[in-house]
């Protein structure tokens, strides 16, 4: 079971335990955590919990 992460655009591999699933995970990139669900395979639906922290503000040199 294959998704993609909403917040960064991530591909998050969860493993075929995953197949048929609803609740929450972590995008391994940036540590969003996401509300999914699965079925058969397939993604029925995904929404951001809680987003990454704020990016860090590019300040230059
Ligand atoms: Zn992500």
């Amino acid at each position: 079971m294959k998704i993609i992460c909403v917040s960064c655009g991530h591909k998050v591999d969860l493993g075929d335990s995953y197949d048929d699933y609803a609740g929450q995970v972590k995008c391994v990139a940036c540590t969003a955590l996401l509300e999914i669900k699965t079925e058969d395979g397939s993604l029925r639906s995904v929404a951001v919990v809680r987003e990454l922290t704020a990016p860090r503000t590019a300040t230059g040199p």
